[in-house]
């Protein structure tokens, strides 16, 4: 079944929230997940000592569906996006909502909204934002027994205007982002709201976000404000930190295998931050912007420039249209990481 577009200019879409026809909310009580409904109001009634707006009981996901060639809709791992949820809900004590309802709402949010589906070779995608949030009332610190399960989407474009083109970052010496022992390994709000101040004094200082150091030590490199980072040795061997207050994302994930496909011998191990002027490209990875990669990095009085700083370098290029290509259909998926959405 084809639908009739929705009248956008796909092709210069914002990487921005834009209203839809619908979203799919799920309510946890007594103990268990109701059936959820579709829902055409962009507003949630939420009762004001909710635990999601005091005590930080809110995670949330971020993947991309895409139109292929044939017309039809793809989401890429999702099964890692539904496994990561669960984690986050329970390091934070909220109820997670199972894999397979987790896949049925993300479902369920895209065939309802098909029209806003970007066309193939629009260069952009449908974002989908599930969350979970604690509803019920709560004044003393406790988990409550009330939860949201919501999934919104909306279309849009590239995340960077400028495309796939080199960014600059500074190394965060004042801010940490999240502590060792802490929930930097999970999808939670708290972590932004953590980092929002560094993020934005970076931009305001020209760079276009930061990257965190690891808490305990501030000696080795972490990850960026909303992306992992990873690098290219001189050697040509893929690194990406090892860390314990580092978000897993799904696309280093990916990217890991697919270093090891392009014989990248790919590895996490902590990374110093004095290895930065040793790399022979640097880039940062994340859904949003899939790959980013790094024109230079500031440390204090310092600066690495990765080839002219204004190129994109080899091997991140290769990386990222390996990746790209796989994830709207137009490359084999020898790795089993794209599905169908299912038509209703
Ligand atoms: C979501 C997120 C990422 C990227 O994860 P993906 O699964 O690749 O989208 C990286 N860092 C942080 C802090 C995140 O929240």
């Amino acid at each position: 079944m084809t639908v009739k577009k929705a009248d956008l200019d796909f092709a210069n879409l914002p990487f921005a929230y834009m209203k839809t026809d619908f979203n799919v909310r799920y309510t946890w009580r007594d103990g268990a997940w109701d059936a959820g409904e579709l829902s055409d109001s962009e507003f949630i009634p939420l009762h004001m000592a909710a635990t999601a707006l005091h005590y930080g009981q809110e995670c949330f996901e971020g993947l991309k569906a895409f139109e292929t060639k044939d017309g039809e809709v793809v989401v890429f791992r999702i099964e890692e996006n539904a496994k990561r949820m669960a984690d986050s809900c329970r390091k934070i004590l909220m109820a997670a909502p199972p894999e397979e309802l987790f896949i049925e709402a993300v479902y369920r949010a895209i065939n309802a909204n098909r029209r806003f589906v970007p066309p193939y070779g629009s260069g952009a995608s449908l974002y989908i934002r599930p969350l979970v949030i604690g509803t019920g009332p709560k004044v003393g610190v406790a988990p409550t027994d009330q939860y949201m399960f919501l999934v919104f989407v909306t279309p849009a474009g590239p995340y960077f205007k400028t495309g796939f083109a080199p960014v600059h970052l500074i190394v965060e010496e004042e801010v940490d982002r999240a502590a060792s022992l802490g929930v930097g390994d999970v999808k939670v709000g708290g972590n932004y709201a953590a980092g929002m101040r560094a993020s934005m004094a970076a931009k305001k200082a020209g760079y276009t976000e930061v990257l965190f150091l690891d808490a305990k030590e501030k000696a080795y490199i972490d990850e960026s404000g909303p992306a992992n980072f990873f690098g290219i040795t001189a050697e040509g061997q893929y690194v990406t930190p090892l860390s314990p207050s580092i978000l897993p994302s799904i696309t280093n994930k990916s990217l890991i295998t697919i270093a090891q496909d392009m014989g990248l011998n790919p590895l996490r191990r902590p990374i110093h931050v004095e290895e930065i002027f040793e790399l022979a490209e640097a880039g940062c990875c994340g859904t949003a912007a899939v790959i980013t990669p790094v024109g230079s990095i500031t440390w204090g009085d310092r600066k690495v420039v990765y080839g002219d700083g204004r190129t994109p370098q080899p091997k991140v290029t290769e990386l990222y249209q390996r990746l790209t290509s796989i994830q709207c259909g137009d490359a084999p998926d020898p790795h089993g990481w794209v599905r169908v959405v299912p038509e209703e």
